[in-house]
């Protein structure tokens, strides 16, 4: 297939299938805690997703051990992942969906609310039932086995996007558009400006495919997410490839599905418990770990999070090591660093929050926002301000942020400094700053 020749495609006219407040590309941990967080707050919330589930790496890629939850700062560790985030959890505990995960805390948690532990393994399954239950609830209008493809601009503003699925080809309106795509599909349609890791500048992390194993002993010493005689294991890396590309993709997935089997015969040698051990599920997509990363209002770095650096705009806060740059599981040595508004907010385009594992970043600080446990404050942040933006007939950018960051202290959200200066004036954000 030669990439250079094009095919002038005919227009034609398509369905409307529907006009709403707030759309939602992509149901992954950043995408449904935004839907969920929009709907909420009283705005007609739709999201799409392309498989029948949420979780996206979660539970397609089988990623099954969500971090971030706490610093590791002694004496007084900080819970800094709250709102919807913290909610999945203490749902999924009741629904006896979480394990033991590999990356257990300094100390032991009693896992109720404010006291949750630094990391939890997940059954990806229950995961996906809680999930599908909560955003149900909160009554956000779903459709599953859907791909976005296109944008509708007016301008410079997304006004839309194009659908496809077993009904074809559809508009959907949207006064705001949340793109949780994790590759940033929306906003590369869209002409925002992105970057991607070149790889003698900054090597991007490898896609990897996790896969299922069971057949262990009850006493073993295997590295893994484990929940009952199930055992997520990280397999076979697709090595530096750039999973937005079909064609790399399409490499990547082949070479880590053909590597599957003799991945798990190497880890046989490293850890013996894994004997007996066969490979019962491997997800319908690898672990893509990073692709396109936006070019935002404000751009994290790495030294933001080693300073602790304070945003007067800040929506969510994070704690998690970044482990490629400064050693493996050495924590940052403050309470956490907040993540700012700006970074949401792509350059550019109008009307559209970005959030999920393509936030605007560079390398160093992805390495540690990309845990699971801090994209999901993120994305309920981003959800409420679209909301808002709605209810207060303004654009994202227009957005008054100290409004914002009062609606997420009444949600029990964690946001940082700001929020305890809110609290002082009044808001109930003092519970967020308590030990816990
Ligand atoms: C191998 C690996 C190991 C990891 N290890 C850990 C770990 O130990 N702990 C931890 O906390 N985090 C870990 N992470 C990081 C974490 O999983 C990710 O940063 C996080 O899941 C990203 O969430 P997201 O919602 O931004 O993106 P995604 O999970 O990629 O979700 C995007 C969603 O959008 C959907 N979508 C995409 N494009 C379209 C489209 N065009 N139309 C419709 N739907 C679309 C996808 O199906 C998906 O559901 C790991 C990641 C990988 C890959």
């Amino acid at each position: 297939m030669t990439r250079e020749s094009k095919y002038l495609e005919p227009s034609k006219e398509i369905d409307v299938y529907g006009e709403f407040d707030v759309v939602v590309v992509g149901g992954g941990v950043a995408g449904f805690p935004a839907a969920i967080a929009a709907a909420r707050n009283g705005a007609k919330t739709l999201i799409i997703e392309r498989f029948p589930y949420f979780g996206g790496t979660a539970t397609a890629s089988l990623m099954a051990n969500i971090n971030g939850f706490r610093n590791q700062k002694e004496p007084d560790y900080l819970q800094t992942t709250k709102g919807i985030g913290e909610e999945v959890i203490l749902r999924l505990i009741e629904a006896r969906g979480t394990g033991k995960s590999p990356y257990p805390a300094k100390t032991t948690y009693t896992d109720a609310k404010g006291d949750l532990s630094y990391a939890f393994a997940i059954d990806t399954e229950k995961f996906k039932y809680v999930v599908l239950k909560m955003v149900k609830e909160a009554g956000v209008h779903i459709l599953f086995h859907t791909y976005f493809s296109d944008v509708i601009m007016e301008g410079e503003a997304v006004k839309g996007i194009i659908i496809e699925n077993k009904s074809g080809r559809q508009a959907v309106f949207g006064k705001t558009i949340i793109d949780a795509s994790g590759d940033g599909d929306v906003a590369f349609r869209a002409g925002v400006p992105f970057w991607q890791t070149v790889k003698d500048e900054a090597p991007r992390l490898n896609d990897c495919l996790m896969y299922k194993v069971t057949g262990f002993p009850e006493n073993h010493d295997i590295h893994g997410c484990q929940y009952g005689n199930t055992m997520v294991l990280w397999g076979p890396n697709a090595g530096a490839r750039n999973a937005a590309d079909a064609d790399e993709l399409t490499d990547g997935e082949i070479k880590v599905r053909l590597a599957v089997y003799d991945d798990l015969e190497e880890k046989k040698k490293e850890m013996p418990d894994l004997q007996d051990a066969w490979i019962v599920e491997t997800g319908p997509l690898m672990g893509v770990r990073q692709t396109r990363f936006i070019e935002g209002l404000y751009k994290i770095t790495g030294d933001d999070l080693l300073e602790g650096r304070r945003f007067d705009d800040s929506i969510a806060m994070g704690s998690n090591p970044i482990i490629r740059f400064y050693g493996y599981r050495r924590f940052l040595e403050h309470e956490g660093y907040e993540i700012p508004y700006r970074c949401i907010l792509p350059k550019k385009v109008d009307n559209l929050l970005v959030v999920g594992r393509c936030m605007s970043s560079d390398q160093r600080a992805y390495e540690s926002w990309r845990a699971m446990a801090h994209v999901m404050p993120v994305g309920e942040a981003a959800g409420t301000a679209a909301a808002l933006c709605v209810k207060q007939g303004v654009k994202p950018k227009q957005l008054d942020v100290n409004a914002l960051q009062k609606r997420l202290l009444e949600q029990g959200a964690e946001i940082g400094q700001q929020g305890a200066e809110i609290g002082q004036q009044g808001a109930e954000i003092g519970q967020g700053r308590e030990k816990s």
